[in-house]
């Protein structure tokens, strides 16, 4: 009941990827512009574009909802 979500695809030889849109980024590493976020105990990398939405989520239901 676990699998409705797959990891994104970072491993190796692949650069960071969106876990949102699936955006995959330039070079190994995210851009400074994109919003690294832990949840769940997974380390999840969000675009640019998706970060903004993102954050706003974040800050619109902080804490506890999240974790
Ligand atoms: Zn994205």
């Amino acid at each position: 009941m676990d699998e409705e979500t797959h990891p994104p695809e970072q491993a190796a030889g692949h650069g960071a990827v969106c876990a949102r849109c699936g955006t995959v980024a330039e070079g190994d590493t995210a851009p400074l512009t994109w919003l690294c976020s832990v949840e769940d105990g997974r380390r999840l990398l969000f675009c640019e574009s998706c970060a903004r939405l993102h954050i706003r989520a974040v800050e619109s239901r902080l804490d506890s909802v999240w974790w």
